[in-house]
């Protein structure tokens, strides 16, 4: 798509990795893009305190699907850069992931069946291979997960572990800001641009003065952005890739009214320990989901091991204003380290914590939204619920096909896109991620997905 009359044909609000994705991808189609951050440089928003695992086990077809399609983009990721980035390329750590089987995730039933129906591999591994692969680990049963004060906390509850799934094409990306730079280096090679320390204030739509004097409203075409210097940029194309502020940005743009599902900044804490000394975790560790004691944790450089949270019953989910929320570590950190201290027992916990607290864009059904919306011209990748750093690639090359579907007359709504996985030779309905889909209830509901 081109224009000789306008400087671009897409803004981009965003530069975290979906969004540098989404400039990558529509600059592939031919689309002048510009993202606009408020933030100095790409990837400093949440994209920063990923974790970045890369996994390849969901609880639905599409969501397994995605993941296993994403994980083709990383092991090749110089060649899906097509271009040098002078401060080097992410790395992606293969270590493969650990999944526990619990009551909670029906012993791995669904992702199971999935992985055979899709091809994906994987081994079943019972407390004794468990053992025998990560020595310093208890098997013994400590769940449901608990609050610290609880009674019985840190006590095993009875039995050991069923055993686990452990995924060998999965891992991490060993710095989520790197990734991001080398996507925006990556965009810049097929023309597109990126503006930082500037904040969209406004989104402007044909007709909209006329009718509420703010470009909000229910008003026609998108026809660009105002930003905080007071400056408009003018393109037919907006995609909201906000992350934390996609309910604001989708406010502005006056996209709510038709949308059934919600995306809701949630606030999390994830904590980062040394490993046990004399076991050296960086190299023989593995990702590991451990709903039995509600944390995932991962290798890190250093010899260390972060630790998250998937976000057990017995936490209170803390939806927060995503301009003023609180960055300290609170109890919840202590209680993340603690939780992984019962499969751990030699694990030291510092008394001063270390790590990242940020917020997940959180949606309804922890599903992401890829869709339009029902202003002409506006499109959203939102809702991305903590899990969806792995799917950047596809979901940039996903949202392309889907902006270019749209733009060529089609009605998304009325008849989805098709659109094709090339790794895994797959077609997926990309209305599975409508923002107007009935609630999920295949969904884990949780950071899972
Ligand atoms: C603690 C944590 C751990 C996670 N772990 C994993 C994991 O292990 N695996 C995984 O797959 N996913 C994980 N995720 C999720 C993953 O990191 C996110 O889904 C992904 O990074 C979102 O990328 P994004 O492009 O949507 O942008 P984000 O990184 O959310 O960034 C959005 C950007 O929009 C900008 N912005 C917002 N409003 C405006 C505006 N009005 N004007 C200009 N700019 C604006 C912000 O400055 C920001 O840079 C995790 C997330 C968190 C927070």
């Amino acid at each position: 798509m081109s224009n000789t009359h306008r400087q671009y044909d897409a803004i981009i609000i965003g530069a975290g990795i979906i969004g540098a994705a989404i400039a990558f991808e529509l600059a592939k189609l031919g689309y002048r893009t510009l993202n606009v951050d408020k933030n100095p440089a790409a990837g400093y928003g949440p994209t920063s305190s990923s974790c970045a695992i890369i996994r390849v086990h969901y609880s639905t077809f599409d969501g397994t699907a995605l993941a296993w399609e994403g994980y083709h983009y990383w092991h090749a990721w110089a060649k899906y850069i097509e271009t040098d980035d002078e401060r080097g390329l992410a790395k992606f750590i293969e270590c493969g992931c650990l999944v526990m089987k619990t009551e909670l995730n029906g012993h791995l039933g669904k992702h199971v069946r999935l992985s055979r129906e899709l091809d994906v591999p994987f081994e079943e591994w019972d407390a004794a291979k468990i053992r025998e692969r990560l020595p310093i680990y208890d098997t013994r049963r400590y769940g449901p997960p608990r609050l610290m004060h609880d009674e019985g906390f840190g006590e095993p509850s009875g039995g050991d572990l069923a055993g686990g799934v452990f995924w060998p094409t999965a891992g991490y990306i060993s710095d989520p800001q790197l990734s991001t730079h080398n996507l925006q280096r990556a965009a810049e090679a097929k023309g597109a641009e990126f503006r930082f320390g500037r904040e969209v204030v406004e989104i402007l739509k044909e007709g909209a003065e006329e009718r509420d004097g703010k470009g909000g409203g229910d008003a026609g075409r998108i026809r660009g952005v105002k930003l905080d210097d007071g400056t408009e940029i003018d393109a037919p194309i907006v995609v909201n890739v906000s992350g934390p502020h996609s309910a604001i940005v989708n406010g502005m743009a006056g996209a709510l009214d038709d949308m059934t599902i919600e995306t809701k900044p949630l606030r999390q804490e994830v904590v980062h320990v040394p490993a046990p000394a004399g076991f050296d975790f960086e190299s023989l560790g593995t990702v590991v989901s451990d709903s039995d004691i509600g944390c995932y944790i991962r290798p890190e450089t250093g010899n260390h091991i972060l630790i998250g949270s998937e976000d057990p019953e017995c936490d209170p989910r803390e939806f927060v204003d995503p301009d003023d929320y609180v960055r300290d570590f609170t109890e919840q950190g202590t209680a993340q380290a603690h939780r992984y201290g019962q499969r751990v027992p030699s694990l030291g916990i510092p008394s001063s914590l270390r790590g990242v607290v940020d917020l997940y864009d959180a949606s309804d059904d922890w599903i992401p939204i890829y869709d339009k919306s029902r202003v002409p011209g506006f499109y959203m990748a939102v809702g991305t619920s903590g899990n969806q750093f792995k799917n950047a690639p596809v979901a940039g090359k996903m949202m392309a096909a889907l902006i270019d579907y749209c733009e060529q007359g089609n009605d998304h709504d009325a008849r989805p896109l098709s659109f094709r996985l090339d790794h895994i030779g797959r077609e997926v309905n990309v209305g599975f991620y409508s923002r107007k889909r009935e609630i999920n209830r295949e969904s884990s509901f949780s950071v899972l997905g």
